[in-house]
């Protein structure tokens, strides 16, 4: 049995994750980013941006399909969908088991990740050939700024954490380029975080986006045990006022596909703010 072990420590909350890995499988230092691969021993494969643990195959499946399914059975019709970031497509294949998706388009900064992707994780990109999906590289910035008025559904922003290359995801200016191109009933979601560790980033974040002319906020809480403190977060904000509890629920109960962890009672679970999440955003 190896005794190697990878360790993300998180100083913010004096915790640390772990997996006994058997060896690193590759590394490469991209123009953005270092990636790297490893091997563990009860996990599958591991992948690391700059120290942080982004996937694994075992748990991947939480963030990535309440990232994707939870926003969209909370749109009335998502034809066109934007995922910023998610380079590891694990999202774009959750976003393509909707039928009524018309066109995903995932756009990640780095190239890389997705290569690394197609090697060590080829079953999160087993859509990518999908004539629905269309996979580039471009800075999820310049993209949202440039994107036509009113020309997207739902977008997904599946970013790292918000140092570096992503640390422009998370404020006002971006949220007003998405707020802009998003059609009436649109939404946006973004990957917010750890509730436990990070209730002010929530808190800030769903400022800017108010701020950026979103009305309404609804942050659903998750299980994530790669991700620090093992309880993650994607924050749903609408264009215009509605009521984001409200959610196709005959639709999800009858999805057309299999799940790991989404399904509708899950979602109604997720829609239950715990008191201490309720108190920290009203602060
Ligand atoms: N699930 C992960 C998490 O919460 O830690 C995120 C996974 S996904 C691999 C994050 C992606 O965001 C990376 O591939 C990274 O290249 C991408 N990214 C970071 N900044 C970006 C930007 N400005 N535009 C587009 N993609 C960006």
């Amino acid at each position: 049995m190896s005794d190697q072990w990878f360790y993300e420590n998180f100083d913010l909350t004096g915790s640390a994750f772990g997996l006994r890995v058997t060896r690193k499988l590759d590394e490469v230092q991209s123009p953005f980013q270092k990636i790297e691969i490893w091997e563990t021993t009860d996990w599958g494969n591991l992948m690391v941006i700059d120290g942080a643990t982004m996937v694994t195959t075992r748990d991947n499946f939480f963030y990535h399909e309440m990232m994707a399914h939870a926003v969209l059975y909370t749109h009335a019709d998502p034809k066109d969908v934007v995922i910023i970031g998610g380079g590891d497509c694990g999202t774009l294949r959750e976003v393509l088991r909707h039928p009524g998706v018309q066109n995903a388009v995932q756009c990640d900064i780095d190239e890389q990740v997705t290569r690394m992707a197609e090697k060590y994780f080829p079953e999160l990109c087993e859509s990518n050939n999908d004539p629905r999906a269309t996979v580039m590289f471009d800075d999820g910035i310049a993209y949202m700024k440039n994107a036509a008025p009113e020309s997207i559904d739902v977008i997904i922003v599946d970013s790292t954490d918000p140092v570096g290359p992503a640390e422009g995801l998370f404020n006002q200016a971006f949220f007003e380029t998405c707020h802009r191109a998003l059609r009436p009933g649109g939404l946006l979601v973004q990957q917010s975080e750890s509730p436990l560790a990070l209730v002010g980033l929530i808190r800030d974040l769903r400022g800017a986006m108010r701020d950026a002319g979103f009305v309404d906020f609804k942050t659903l809480p998750f299980p994530q045990p790669c991700y620090p403190t093992g309880w993650w977060s994607c924050t749903i904000a609408s264009k215009e006022a509605r009521d984001l509890d409200a959610f196709r629920e005959a639709d999800a109960a009858a999805k057309p596909f299999d799940t790991n962890y989404y399904t509708a009672g899950i979602h109604k679970g997720a829609l239950a703010t715990p008191p201490m999440l309720v108190r920290a955003l009203a602060e």
